[in-house]
C-alpha cells in the first residue's frame, strides 16, 4: 500500500487531498493507496475575504467553513493534537503528532503555511490591530465601526519573509477608504501606508495603477520604512532611520515566519520556509533532495507570492505527479510560477461602483495589463462565495 501523508489541511493541502482522492478513487477502493491529512484545526478560513470582512461586505457564514465537510470522504482527516505536526524526519519518511503518533509515508506535501510573530516589532503587541487573522479581524471590524477620524496609519511591519497576498494591504488601504468615505460618511480622515519595500506591488504595471489610484483618492504612502518601534503611548511609529509617523489608529500587517515545525526539524531555510524545485516543488536543500516529498502554498521558499492562487496551482502540479507514479505514469507537470492577484478597489453600493482588477503574470512574463470593471467586481465577488468548489478540487 501506498501511504500518501499532506500536512496542513488549508487552501493547498486540501485541493492536493481532493484532487488525490479523485485521480486515485479506484486504487484507494482497492486498499492500494491511502491519502491521510493533518491539521491543527478543523476550521477553515477564507482569508481574501478578511478585508471585506472587516469593512462590512462580507459575511461570516462566507469566511469560515468546517474542513470535514470540504474534504472528500475517502480521505482520512485527523486534526487538534492528532494532526499537530510536531516533528518531521525526511530520512525516515516519518513524522510526529502532539498525541504522540509517529507515522509513515511514501510520498508526504507540506502544506503547512505560514505564522505570524507580532512580537518582532517592539512594543507592537501594546497596540496590535490586524485585518490579517480572523480573530483579530472581527476586532478590528468592532473597532472600526466606532472610529470617528483621524490618521490611519497603515504599516506593513517586515517584507523579510513575504507577507500573505502582496497586493492584500492596498486592496485593505482601498476598501478601508471607501469604506470611511462612502459608508461612515467621514471626510477627517487621513491614511498612510508606510512600506519597507519600494512600491506598492513589485509588479511594474500593477504598481503604477496602485500608485496612481491611491494619489486620487489621497491615500499617502510611505517606501523604504523599516520600522524600529512602536511606542503606543504616545501613538507614534518610529523607523530604523529614526523618521516617526504619528497616528491616532494603527494597522499593522505582522511579520511572518516560517512553520515552527518546519524550523524545529531542520528541514527549512533559516526562516523557516522549506526549499523546493521552483518547477518540480520537491524538495531541495543543497544536496539533499527528497523526490518523494513535495510542498506547496506558502510554506516554500520561491520567489512567488504567497497567495491562494499559487497554492491552488501549484497543488494541480504536485497532485497530478504524485497519481501519475501511483499509477504507473510517466508524464509530469510543470509549475512556472502561475500567479494571480485579484484585489477590489472599492465598496459596491448604489453611488460606487465597485471595480475589481486580475493581474497575473508567471516566472517568466511580468504582470498583463489586466481588466479593471464592475464586471470584474462581481466576478470576484461571486468567486469569492464558490471558495469551497475551488478546496474540493473542482474548479
Ligand atoms: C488578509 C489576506 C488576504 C488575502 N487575499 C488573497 C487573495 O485575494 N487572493 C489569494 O490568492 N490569496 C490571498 N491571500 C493569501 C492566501 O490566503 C494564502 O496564500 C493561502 O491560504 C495559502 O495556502 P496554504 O495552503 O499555503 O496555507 P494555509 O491556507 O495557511 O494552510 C496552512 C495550514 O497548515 C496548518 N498548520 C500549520 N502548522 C501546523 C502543524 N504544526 N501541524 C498541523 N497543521 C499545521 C494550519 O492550521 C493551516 O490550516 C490572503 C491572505 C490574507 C491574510
Amino acid at each position: 500500500m501506498k501511504r500518501i501523508a499532506i500536512l496542513g489541511a488549508g487552501t493547498g493541502g486540501l485541493i492536493v487531498a481532493n484532487l488525490l482522492a479523485r485521480k486515485l478513487r479506484h486504487e484507494i477502493a482497492k486498499g492500494n493507496v491511502e491519502v491521510s491529512i493533518v491539521d491543527i484545526s478543523k476550521i477553515y478560513t477564507f482569508e481574501a475575504g478578511l478585508p471585506l470582512y472587516v469593512v462590512g461586505a462580507f459575511n461570516e457564514e462566507s469566511l469560515t467553513y468546517n474542513k470535514i465537510n470540504l474534504i472528500d470522504p475517502v480521505v482520512k482527516f485527523y486534526h487538534g493534537e492528532h494532526g499537530h505536526v510536531v516533528k518531521i524526519d525526511l530520512k525516515n519518511r516519518q513524522f510526529a503528532t502532539a498525541k504522540g503518533g509517529v507515522y509513515n509515508y511514501d510520498y508526504l506535501v507540506l502544506a503547512l503555511g505560514v505564522s505570524y510573530d507580532p512580537s518582532l516589532v517592539k512594543g507592537l503587541l501594546d497596540d496590535y490591530n490586524t485585518y490579517y487573522s480572523y480573530d483579530k479581524a472581527k476586532e478590528l471590524r468592532s473597532i472600526l465601526a466606532e472610529f470617528k477620524g483621524g490618521v490611519v496609519v497603515h504599516l506593513i511591519s517586515s517584507l523579510e519573509v513575504p507577507i500573505k497576498c502582496p497586493i492584500a494591504p492596498s486592496k485593505f488601504s482601498l476598501l478601508l477608504d471607501s469604506y470611511l468615505r462612502n459608508v461612515k460618511l467621514l471626510r477627517n480622515y487621513k491614511i498612510i501606508v508606510a512600506t519597507p519595500a519600494d512600491h506598492l506591488h513589485a509588479q511594474p504595471e500593477v504598481n503604477k495603477v496602485l500608485e496612481e489610484r491611491f494619489k486620487d483618492l489621497g491615500i499617502e504612502f510611505i517606501y523604504n520604512f523599516e520600522v524600529d518601534e512602536v511606542d503606543s503611548k504616545n501613538k507614534i511609529v518610529k523607523s530604523t532611520k529614526g523618521d516617526t509617523l504619528k497616528y491616532d489608529f494603527l494597522i499593522t500587517v505582522p511579520p511572518h515566519r516560517g512553520p515552527k515545525v518546519v524550523h524545529e526539524s531542520g528541514i527549512g531555510d533559516p526562516l523557516g520556509l522549506v526549499p523546493v524545485d521552483r518547477h518540480t516543488l520537491t524538495y531541495r536543500k543543497g544536496r539533499e533532495r527528497y523526490d518523494e516529498v513535495y510542498a506547496v502554498g506558502d510554506v516554500t521558499n520561491l520567489g512567488v507570492a504567497k497567495a491562494g492562487s499559487v497554492a491552488h496551482y501549484e497543488a494541480l502540479v504536485v497532485a497530478h505527479n504524485i497519481a501519475s507514479e501511483v499509477l504507473g505514469f510517466s508524464d509530469k507537470w510543470n509549475f512556472f510560477g502561475e500567479t494571480i492577484c485579484p484585489y477590489l478597489e472599492a465598496i459596491y453600493s448604489p453611488s460606487s461602483k465597485g471595480r475589481g482588477w486580475m493581474p497575473w503574470w508567471t516566472y517568466g512574463m511580468l504582470g498583463r495589463p489586466f481588466v479593471g470593471n464592475r464586471w470584474a467586481w462581481l466576478l470576484l465577488r461571486m468567486y469569492y462565495h464558490t471558495i469551497p468548489l475551488t478546496l474540493k478540487g473542482l474548479i
